[in-house]
């Protein structure tokens, strides 16, 4: 999301003459972009301010200016106080109003302008504003290969561990015909394959969706695309994995098998705490009815170990469901009490080393099954989406239908397309090969053949 994000805030800066950079040094301007899921954000910002401050007064003695802007959810959240406890920071936005930036720039420079920098207050604007964002961002000047697309915003569902319904407020989708609108430029501009995006994407519910309507009958709609590829989604709640969506699974080419379906925990007593709405039973058979339409679906998923009141045996049963199911990716995270969220408030919190030691447990088995699954890889031959620079001279890389990154010795002309790669390499999280010859279609399934 934040990649996302940061990306369209390049766009909508783009006709004011912002190019990116990497070398904040020598910025005009620095956005700090931040996210407030997990981990201890908010310090971690201002540690950042603070180097920033140095920057920006090591560029004023040289006679040059650095707008210093604050984006994200922990802007959302922490607007007043940053502009208190850092008061170089010129502009604070929230994730709702980032098309406002090029106004909000303008304010700054005016401000700067009259009075040199010195009053004590930057711009804030973080209000949740009626109209949609997406109403008033540019096209995407170019898009990369594999291009992200935004198509559901906020979360009701208030897991009772998160922030986003709170930061990112409620959920509103897209009307289908303005991804549509999206989709088919990005293609245009050369993405090949369109990540859908959203807190809660398979949520998604965008007017003018058709009677069948929600994710499963938008991504049909995507897939009559001409150029577009490859269709990925993330990130889904298990209970809004509809007949519909499993379906399009079976049936759509394009949907990479391959699908980011969190399940945070493995006991039931701690679902039901983190407010979840389903069992560990309904997750089995979403699952195996997801295989059912799909035999060479793979699955990634989020654990959250050390919620309040997880026992070893609540624990346990998360090891055994993360060895039952074999994910081929896991994110796992220590609970990490988020303020104002109902976890924060329960009484029998985890003490920091115990969630430790389960975190290393549980990661050793998630490495495990990773690793198993990437030797398992050796040998094969797969479709894979060349989109970026290998650090090796002559070296592409990209991504293979399960989001394996693939290292590949490959002429330059073939960055931006998708060609087929023997797997030669298995590494923890990465793989190795060379460009093969024979023709296979896109999702390295040779009964699925693409009609040329
Ligand atoms: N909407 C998605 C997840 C969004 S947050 C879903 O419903 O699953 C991304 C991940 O961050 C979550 O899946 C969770 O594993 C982790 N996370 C969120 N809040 C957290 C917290 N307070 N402590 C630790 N991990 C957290
Ligand atoms: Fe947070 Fe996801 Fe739960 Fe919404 S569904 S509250 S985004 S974890």
């Amino acid at each position: 999301m934040n990649v996302y994000d940061s990306a369209r805030m390049g766009d909508v800066l783009a006709p004011l003459g912002f190019v990116p950079t990497e070398d904040a040094g020598a910025a005009d301007m620095v956005i700090l972009n931040t996210c407030h899921i997990r981990e201890k954000a908010a310090e971690k910002l201002y540690s950042e301010l603070g180097r920033f401050r140095r920057l920006k007064d090591a560029r004023i003695s040289a006679g040059k200016r650095t707008l210093i802007a604050v984006a994200g959810c922990v802007a959302q959240a922490e607007g007043e106080e940053i502009m208190k406890r850092a008061p170089h920071v010129d502009i604070v936005l929230g994730p709702q109003t980032y098309h406002r930036l090029p106004e909000l720039v303008a304010r700054a420079e005016r401000r700067i302008a009259a009075n040199d920098g010195a009053s004590p207050r930057g711009i804030l604007d973080i209000e949740f504003p009626a109209e949609s964002k997406f109403d008033h961002l540019p096209d995407v000047a170019s898009a990369s290969a594999a291009a992200f697309l935004t198509i559901q915003e906020g979360c009701d569902k208030f897991c009772t561990f998160c922030v986003v319904p709170y930061t990112r407020g409620a959920e509103y989708s897209r009307p289908v015909a303005d991804v549509l609108a999206e989709a088919r430029h990005l293609a245009e501009a050369g993405a090949r394959e369109v990540t859908l995006l959203g807190q809660n994407v398979n949520a998604y519910r965008g007017a003018g969706a058709d009677a069948a309507g929600g994710l499963g009958g938008l991504i049909r709609a995507l897939a009559d695309i001409d150029g577009l590829d490859r269709i990925r989604y993330t990130t889904s709640h298990p209970i809004d994995m509809d007949d519909e969506l499993i379906a399009a699974h079976g049936d759509v080419r394009q949907l990479m098998p391959f699908l980011h379906l969190p399940v945070q925990s493995g006991s039931d007593a701690i679902l039901a705490r983190m407010n979840r709405r389903h069992g560990i039973d309904d997750y089995r058979k979403i699952v195996d009815r997801l295989f059912a339409a799909r035999a060479d679906l793979k699955l990634s998923t989020d654990f959250i170990v050390g919620f309040p009141g997880e026992s070893d045996k609540d624990f346990e049963a998360t090891l055994a469901l993360a060895s039952e199911i074999g994910f081929v990716q896991v994110y796992s995270f220590k609970y990490s009490p988020r303020p104002g969220t109902p976890g924060a408030a329960m009484g029998d919190q985890v003490p920091d080393a115990v969630k430790a030691g389960r975190l290393q447990a549980l990661q050793d088995v998630l490495n495990a099954s990773q690793s198993e699954f990437n030797r398992a890889c050796e040998g094969r031959i797969m479709p894979v989406l060349f989109d970026r620079a290998g650090r090796k001279a002559g070296q592409l890389v990209g991504r293979s239908p399960y989001m394996q990154p693939v290292h590949v010795m490959a002429p330059e002309g073939l960055m931006g397309t998708i060609a087929e790669v023997e797997i030669t390499e298995a590494h923890a999280n990465s793989l190795g090969g060379n460009l093969a010859s024979p023709k296979m279609d896109n999702d390295g399934d040779n009964n699925r053949r693409i009609s040329a």
